[in-house]
């Protein structure tokens, strides 16, 4: 799958978002796992919001793999050890996995 800013735009993404995307891949990208750690950790993009506009109905899987992942991060991200919580990676590869299909 290949994400481009005029996507995110169409999409409906926030104009920062849709620069910082702009900024860091001029002619888009394809979903990599490197690529959306970038975005979604680097560029700190909402991974839900991706998985909901970008990929269809795929929102839910995200959530659920985030909250398997660490129950005190079910809702909010407010881990008592943050450098041990595998909240967000979860939530990225789920979101890879839907992506690469
Ligand atoms: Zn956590």
């Amino acid at each position: 799958m290949r994400i481009t800013a005029k996507k995110l735009k169409i999409a409906g993404a926030c104009k920062g978002d849709v620069k910082a995307f702009e900024k860091r891949w001029p002619d888009g990208c394809n979903v990599t796992r490197e690529n959306c750690r970038i975005a979604f950790r680097t560029l700190k993009m909402d991974v839900e919001w991706a998985a909901e506009n970008l990929l269809s109905g795929g929102c839910q899987s995200v959530i659920d793999a985030g909250a398997n992942a660490c129950k005190k991060c079910r809702t909010y991200h407010v881990c008592d050890f943050p450098p041990y919580c595998k909240f967000d990676e979860a939530r990225i590869e789920a979101f890879y996995q839907l992506a690469k299909g």
